[in-house]
């Protein structure tokens, strides 16, 4: 059972052409096909000569191929950069840049996708649930966020969906509309404030949406209440 270390034959622009030099001797190649630049298999300071460590083979087994070879930047053996080290250090940052830019883009999405939910709400849409899930919804919400704290907000939802689903000036459909409001801002503001839609969203649908809650008249006491306390969390 022995192992070793097999030998990395690499273009001067950095493409692998084989990480089993040894072991696997038709993978050699002279030039990259892939840039036609000529090939290497040790480290070119002259005082070096390093070979490139490829794969370890274990009992004619690659044992660490790794997710497909990668060329080191530098030699392990005395730290002369390779001549594609420049090229590999781009490729790494432009690696991370579109890393970076995916999360954003994902992010946006997100935002996005909850932008819909609230047109589709101040539409009036979504009339098949019953009120009494959505009451549950908006609760259990709250509970999220008295358990991290905040009991205002928490204490804001939980009262105004108690509010509208009791009360008697309005008529279904508008309860379904109010309820489905509070679904939303309950799910905001269990999501971190930099995750939220922006104030600009969720001002309407406190002040326009929300808002005209004030004037059913078993309603107005419970929102004069509570429309401060939801103000001053999601939009100050
Ligand atoms: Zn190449
Ligand atoms: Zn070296």
């Amino acid at each position: 059972m022995s192992s070793y270390h097999d030998v990395m034959q690499v273009c001067l622009n950095g493409h692998v052409s084989t990480a089993r030099y040894n072991s696997n001797p038709h993978s050699r190649k002279n030039y990259c096909i892939s840039c036609e630049e000529r090939t290497i298999t040790n480290c070119q300071n002259p005082e070096c000569r390093a070979l490139i460590p490829g794969d370890v083979i274990h009992s004619n087994i690659a044992i660490l191929g790794g997710f497909g070879p990668v060329a080191p930047k530098i030699c392990d053996v005395c730290g002369q950069k390779f001549p594609w080290y420049e090229q590999r250090k781009k490729a790494d940052e432009e690696y991370i840049a579109a890393n970076k830019r995916r999360a954003e883009e994902e992010k946006q999405q997100s935002r996005l996708a909850a932008l819909k939910s609230i047109e589709v709400t101040v539409q009036g849409h979504g009339n098949v649930i019953n009120l009494g899930s959505m009451v549950d919804n908006v609760i259990s919400n709250s509970q999220k966020l008295s358990k991290a704290g905040e009991e205002g907000v928490a204490e804001a939802l939980k009262a105004l969906s108690n509010a509208i689903e009791r009360s008697s000036a309005l008529v279904e459909n508008e309860k379904k509309k109010y309820l489905e409001q509070l679904t939303v801002l309950s799910e905001q503001a269990i999501i971190p404030e930099n995750e939220r839609l922006p104030k600009s969203v969720l001002q309407p649908l406190i002040s326009f949406g929300l808002g005209t809650l004030g004037a059913a008249s078993d309603l107005s006491q419970v929102w004069s209440t509570w429309e401060p306390v939801l103000t001053g969390f999601f939009l100050s």
